[in-house]
């Protein structure tokens, strides 16, 4: 939303990322994990396979990167911040 509030454009991957996204989404139209599950759900976010956590050389690594559904990305964030306490899944 407010690109100058957010630590994303801050970090510097802003309008990088915005076109490396849009071609990997446009390549891997629906959301990776809806698949395993046998859903068709239209991918609209490229999520980090394994959190990069600030690293450059992962973040920009396509081969951790993996399409994903918003709900799929927020579930998966919300594990890897422990917000769900769910620790039978670590
Ligand atoms: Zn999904």
């Amino acid at each position: 939303m407010d690109e100058r509030r957010g630590s994303a454009a801050s970090r510097g991957y802003g309008s990088r990322w915005r076109q490396a996204r849009a071609v990997f989404l446009a390549a891997h139209p629906l959301c990776t994990l809806c698949q395993h599950d046998g859903r068709v759900t239209p991918a609209t976010v490229v999520d980090h396979v394994i959190p990069h956590r600030g690293d450059q050389a992962l973040f920009w690594d396509a081969s951790n990167w993996q399409a994903l559904c918003k709900r799929c990305h927020d579930a998966k964030t919300a594990r890897e911040d422990g917000g769900f306490g769910n620790p039978g899944d670590r």
